[in-house]
């Protein structure tokens, strides 16, 4: 991160202090996630008039219809694919980027795809002038994954595709797990592993995300 940004980034110290927390008496346990969420500047991802509301534990609008989720759902999500030991995640959804950027502190790769093309730009600038290196970013549909990156040891659905997404499978490595919201208006957040051609699934809680969506708006 940049010193300029982590000028800025000490103003908010505090309340991001008592978010983490509040994450941690959520259940939030693991040490990496929660000094990941300590430091990535989580007012940085989104409109200046929404900035105040950026340590608060609520999902916040990012504009056209789409929200950068709750952080105690980003550390869940995040903490699952920690237990997994994730180096190589595909993320579908970039949306503000926060979630790339949580993640980017703590594996070496990020690849996350975005459908909607002004969300895409902002959440690029936005990781550049933070000086994220390790993330890669494209615009297109997330439900085809990224076959020429594949395979990945580590997923994560940030909108809800109703079914298992079989193409994603596809493109997760042997021990590799996949963290998504299923089903429809509420879903289960779920974790799918690969063990050889099985894949096993455990169901962990009731997650409410904006639905996986087809094409792309430029
Ligand atoms: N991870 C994001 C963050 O940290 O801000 C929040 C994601 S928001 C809850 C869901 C995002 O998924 C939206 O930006 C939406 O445009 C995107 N999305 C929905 N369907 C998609 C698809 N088929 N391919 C790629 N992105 C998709």
């Amino acid at each position: 991160m940049n010193t300029e940004l982590q000028g800025i980034g000490m103003t908010s110290q505090r309340t991001r202090m008592r978010l983490v927390e509040r994450l941690r008496e959520e259940g939030i346990e693991r040490f990496e996630v929660l000094d990941a969420i300590s430091r990535v500047p989580r007012h940085i991802f989104l409109d200046e008039a929404l900035s105040h509301r950026a340590y608060e534990d609520t999902a916040l609008p990012i504009g056209h219809q789409q929200t950068l989720s709750q952080p105690y759902v980003v550390a869940r999500m995040t903490e699952i694919l920690m237990e997994a030991g994730a180096r190589r995640v595909l993320e579908l959804g970039t949306g503000s980027g926060y979630q790339a950027a949580i993640l980017a502190e703590l594996v070496e790769e990020v690849y996350s795809i975005e459908r909607i093309g002004a969300l895409h730009k902002q959440a690029r600038e936005r990781l550049q002038r933070l000086g994220y290196r390790n993330v890669h970013l494209r615009l297109g549909d997330g439900s085809q994954g990224w076959p020429d990156a594949a395979p990945f040891d580590g997923m994560i659905l940030t909108a809800a595709p109703g079914g298992v997404p079989e193409t994603l499978l596809k493109q997760l490595d042997e021990g590799g797990t996949m963290v998504a919201p299923l089903g429809y208006e509420t879903q289960m957040l779920t974790s799918i592993t690969r063990r050889g051609d099985t894949f096993e699934r455990h169901e962990i809680e009731p997650v409410r995300f904006v639905p996986v969506l087809g094409g792309v708006v430029r």
